[in-house]
C-alpha cells in the first residue's frame, strides 16, 4: 500500500501533456494556456479621461474660482483633434482622448457652466487622467503558461487584442463502468440491478476539469469483456474504470487490465474511502481504476483523476487545494489510512471557517456526499481531536 501523496506523485510524474491547438478567445474559458501571449496593443491605447468633466491646463487655474472658455468636446470614440491654449478648456467624457497640451481633468461636479464659459471651483493638477499603457504596453507578455483561463484572463486577452489563443487540447477520457448489476439512468432494470451513479458523475467531473468524457457504457464482470474494451480504448488520452477493483470473486478489473497489457504501478492506497485504486499505463495511455462505491469513486476522482487531467493539459497536476478550518465536532483517533471525512462548512461565532463531519460516512452514500461541502483530511494515525482544533479541509465547491 502506498500513501495518497506517493500515488499523486506517481500519477503526476508518469503523465505527459497532450498537444496544443489554436482556438478562438470566445471559447477559451477553462482551457489551459499553452503560449505566452503578448499584447498587440497598449492598454489604454491613448491617454484618456477617467471622469466626465473638462480637460484643462492646470497652470491656467493658479487659484479658484478660475474662468475658462470651452472650445470643443472630446467623447469616447470621438476625440477633440486640436490642442488647448491658455484660457481654454474642452468638455470631456470618461474614456475620451485627452486633448493635446491639456494635463488635468476637472470633474463636472466642481464646475459651473454658462454657455461656453465655465467657472472652475476646485482643481487637483494632474488628476483624472489615465496615461497611455498604464495597464500594459504593446508587446508586453500578458499571461504565463500553463494557466487555466478564468473570466479575468479572457478579459485581459481581449484587451490586448488577441482573438486567437494557443491552448492545450482537451484530453479525451474514456469511462468504463463495470458490474453485472449496473444499468444507466433511465434504462430498463430488473429488481437486482442498480443505476450507475459513477458513469454520469465521472463524465461531469471530467468535463468540469476541461476534458472530453467518452462513456463507453457498462461492462459485465467478465475478464475477457473488460480486457477487450480496455484495449479498444487505447487511443484515448486517459482511461478510467469504476468498480471491480476490490478483492471479491467478481472483482476482475485488475486481472483484466493486466491481460490487456496495462503495466500496473499501484493498486492499493492507504486511504478511506477508496483503498483499492489501480493506476498504470496501457502503452502510453494512463489507466485509472476507481472503486465502485460512488463516494469512494468520486473522492478518488478528486484526488487522482483531477490531477491526471490537469497534467494532461500541461498543468503541474497538483493535489486539490486545502484550506484551514476548525473542527465543528470532536473526532476519533484515526487508523492506518488517511481519512477524508465528509463535512459541512459554516462560520463559528468567532467568524472562523468551521468543518463539521456529517454523521453518514459510509462510502456508498452519495446522498450524504452531495449534501456535504468539504472533506476533512485526517492523516494516518492522527490522534483524537476536539471541537475547535485546526484541521485541513478540501472544499468541494464547483467541482465535486
Ligand atoms: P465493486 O467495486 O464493483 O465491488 O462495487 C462496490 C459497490 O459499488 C457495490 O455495491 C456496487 O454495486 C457499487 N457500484 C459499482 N459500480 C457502481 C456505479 N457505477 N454506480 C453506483 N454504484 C456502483
Ligand atoms: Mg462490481
Amino acid at each position: 500500500m502506498i500513501s495518497v501523496e506517493q500515488a499523486q506523485c506517481l500519477v503526476r510524474d508518469t503523465i505527459t501533456p497532450v498537444g496544443t491547438e489554436s482556438i478562438s478567445l470566445s471559447g477559451s474559458f477553462g482551457r489551459v494556456l499553452a503560449e505566452s501571449p503578448t499584447a498587440r496593443i497598449a492598454h489604454p491605447t491613448h491617454t484618456v479621461s477617467a471622469m466626465d468633466g473638462y480637460a484643462v491646463r492646470a497652470n491656467n487655474i493658479p487659484s479658484t474660482p478660475g474662468k475658462l472658455t470651452v472650445i470643443g468636446e472630446s467623447a469616447a470614440g470621438h476625440p477633440f483633434e486640436g490642442s488647448i491654449k491658455d484660457g481654454q478648456a474642452v468638455r470631456i467624457f470618461t474614456g475620451a482622448h485627452i486633448p493635446q497640451d491639456s494635463d488635468t481633468v476637472v470633474i463636472q461636479e466642481d464646475v459651473e457652466s454658462d454657455g461656453n464659459t465655465i467657472i472652475i471651483n476646485s482643481i487637483e493638477p494632474g488628476r483624472h487622467i489615465r496615461p497611455k499603457a498604464q495597464d500594459f504596453s504593446e508587446g508586453d507578455s500578458l499571461l504565463t503558461p500553463p494557466l487555466r483561463l478564468a473570466t479575468r484572463h479572457v478579459g485581459l486577452l481581449a484587451s490586448g487584442d488577441r482573438p486567437w489563443i494557443q491552448v492545450f487540447q482537451r484530453p479525451r477520457v474514456a469511462i468504463i463502468s463495470t458490474g453485472d448489476e449496473i444499468v444507466l439512468p433511465g434504462e430498463p432494470r430488473t429488481s437486482s440491478q442498480i443505476v450507475s451513479a459513477n458513469g454520469p458523475a465521472l463524465s461531469a467531473f471530467i468535463q468540469a476539469k476541461g476534458g472530453i468524457p467518452i462513456h463507453l457504457g457498462v461492462v459485465k464482470d467478465d475478464e475477457d469483456a473488460l480486457s477487450a474494451i480496455t484495449e479498444s480504448a487505447m487511443t484515448a488520452d486517459l482511461i478510467v474504470t469504476s468498480g471491480g477493483v476490490s478483492v471479491g470473486d467478481h472483482d476482475l478489473v485488475r486481472k483484466a487490465l493486466g491481460n490487456a497489457g496495462v503495466d500496473v504501478k499501484f493498486h492499493k492506497i492507504a486511504m478511506r474511502p477508496g483503498k483499492p485504486v489501480i493506476f498504470g499505463h496501457l502503452d502510453k495511455t494512463p489507466v485509472l481504476g476507481l472503486p465502485g462505491n460512488p463516494v469512494s469513486a468520486l473522492i478518488c476522482a478528486l484526488l487522482f483523476l483531477g490531477p491526471a487531467i490537469d497534467r494532461l493539459q500541461g498543468l503541474p497536476g497538483s493535489a486539490p487545494k486545502r484550506i484551514p478550518a476548525v473542527l465543528g465536532a470532536d473526532v476519533n483517533a484515526n487508523g492506518g489510512r488517511e481519512d477524508y471525512m465528509r463535512a459541512v462548512l459554516s462560520r463559528n461565532k468567532d467568524g472562523n471557517q468551521t468543518a463539521t463531519p456529517i454523521f453518514a460516512q459510509d462510502s456508498s452514500m452519495i446522498g450524504a456526499l452531495a449534501n456535504s461541502d468539504a472533506l476533512i483530511v485526517r492523516p494516518i494515525e492522527a490522534p483524537a481531536a476536539k471541537t475547535g482544533q485546526a484541521v485541513p479541509v478540501i472544499p468541494l465547491d464547483g467541482l465535486l
